[in-house]
């Protein structure tokens, strides 16, 4: 690929690993023209199944804005890139292997709680809140009483 610092067309890679649980390739390169060294995330693509909205319109998978609002929940979060990776990474396989060509937003939500519950409660708990706001009401006060319960304090406002 082209550096993008010179634009020569010739780099060579110097080192390559697994990130995001294998689920990409991170490499470092140096350009050969001016030696200067950047990174690349090399991972498949496979085919999405489109995402039915509540009104019943339908829109494509946006990876980027799945990956923007798990970023927006876990804000000032000790959650790492990695870690968000990785639940990104698992929302995607979680609606590849359902197998369905169109999936409900409901189920993308359900997915990305089920992965938040495990990075971080606090965050769980602000996407919840937004989340299910007024069409589960009384699960969502259960789970902010089974969190203040165990000592963490819900998100103000
Ligand atoms: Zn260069």
């Amino acid at each position: 690929m082209y550096c993008p610092f010179c634009n020569a067309d010739d780099t060579r890679v110097v080192d390559s690993r697994l990130v995001a649980n294998g689920g990409q390739v991170r490499r470092r390169r140096e350009c050969v023209h001016c030696s200067e060294r950047f990174t690349t995330y090399e991972l498949a693509e496979l085919v999405m199944p489109r995402v039915i909205k509540s009104d019943g319109t339908r829109q494509s998978f946006d990876e980027d804005k799945l990956r923007a609002g798990l970023q927006r929940a876990l804000e000032k979060r000790p959650v790492s890139i990695e870690q968000i990776e990785t639940a990104v990474g698992q929302i995607k396989h979680f609606l590849q292997v359902t197998g369905e060509r169109e999936v409900a937003s409901r189920e993308i939500g359900e997915a990305v709680m089920v992965q938040l519950r495990e990075l971080d409660e606090v965050a769980y708990v602000r996407f919840a809140s937004v989340y299910r706001s007024f069409q589960d009401l009384s699960e969502f006060q259960d789970e902010l009483n089974r969190l203040t319960g165990s000592g963490v304090q819900p998100p103000v406002g």
